[in-house]
């Protein structure tokens, strides 16, 4: 896959680029496995912040990682990324080590690290090293030579990616929003917003609904999960986001695909009784057959009950969605 079209891919973020070093590629004296994320790239990634104490000298949070080497995909692993402050007088030192010898064994210095975080996830990442020589490689660089404010590290475009404060901001507004009355509609325009914020709410939002489930589906329970945590659930908004639906996890349901494109359709609401409802219509189709096992059934509750779907969102979502199937 061509570099522009893995850079172009609306599912993962702006990429930022990191010149390997003799130090990230195992060739220097002393070296520690894995690759350093200096200073200036921290805020693209996860916060570990919330794990440092006066008497840790480590903190550690696993990441998803998809491994590419020139473009080619070559596998999926769990990575951790994490600090570590050795022998109490060295400055304390963030890397990204475990399971990434497919890419870090083989690279050289000065070839060139891509670091892509999905828009959704906050901790599914792409790394894909480009070796000197190799077909994208000296695209790479001119782009770094144009917008990349440092030669050996930055962002690889001209709009930044969703950084820790975004994430951190995102999450004082929901929790601001969620303290209030439910408001179900935004009537602040989109186009207000930058990229890397309306990612950041929707990735906080995802978080926010998908913990309030335990991580699997609200109408039949079933998540389906790969090994490095995976999951197929996901953030349904009750009214919908293209409506001015808003992140309020009050306006969320956490379900399976499957069950979540059927929300979406309108092949089943959820009634006053918060038992599931499916119109006639969709009933008689004999491919809904498993749905429709199901009508009459609760659907799980949000826990803790503050962050329960709103009988509100329900009801605008029977009246609107479910009704043209009646
Ligand atoms: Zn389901």
């Amino acid at each position: 896959m061509g570099v522009e079209d893995l850079l172009s891919d609306e599912d993962w973020d702006q990429p930022v680029y990191k010149l390997l070093a003799r130090n990230d590629t195992g060739t220097a004296p002393g070296h520690q496995g894995g690759c350093v994320i200096t200073k200036e790239l921290l805020p693209f990634f996860p916060s570990i912040a919330s794990l440092e104490t006066s008497t840790d000298i480590t903190a550690k949070r696993s990441i998803s990682a998809h491994l590419f080497w020139n473009g080619e995909f070559l596998c999926t692993v769990l990575t951790d990324f994490r600090y570590e402050t050795r022998k109490r007088q060295r400055a304390r030192e963030y890397r990204l080590t475990r399971n990434l010898g497919p890419i870090l064994g083989t690279a050289k210095p000065n070839d060139v690290l891509l670091i892509q975080r999905r828009s959704l996830d906050l901790d599914v990442f792409r790394l894909m090293v480009y070796s000197k020589g190799s077909q994208d490689y000296d695209w790479i660089r001119e782009r770094i030579e144009k917008y990349g404010k440092s030669r050996r590290w930055g962002v690889l475009g001209t709009r930044q990616p969703m950084t820790v404060e975004d994430l951190a901001q995102a999450q004082n507004r929901l929790q601001e929003r969620e303290a209030g009355e439910l408001v179900l509609f935004d009537t602040e325009p989109l186009v207000m917003t930058s990229t890397a914020t309306r990612y950041a709410r929707s990735a906080t939002f995802r978080t926010r609904v998908l913990d309030a489930y335990g991580g699997t589906c609200a109408v039949c329970d079933k998540g389906l999960r790969t090994p490095d945590e995976q999951t197929e659930v996901e953030a349904a908004h009750i009214a919908p986001k293209n409506r001015g639906g808003t992140d309020d996890v009050r306006n969320g349901l956490a379900l399976c695909r499957s069950h979540h494109w059927a929300f979406d359709n309108g092949l089943f609401g959820v009634a006053e009784d918060r038992t599931l409802l499916m119109p006639q219509k969709c009933r008689d189709i004999p491919e809904n057959a498993d749905l429709r096992m199901l009508v009459g059934k609760p659907i799980r509750e949000a826990e803790p009950p503050p962050c329960r779907a709103s009988d509100e969102a329900f009801s605008w979502h029977r009246d609107n969605i479910v009704v043209m199937n009646r």
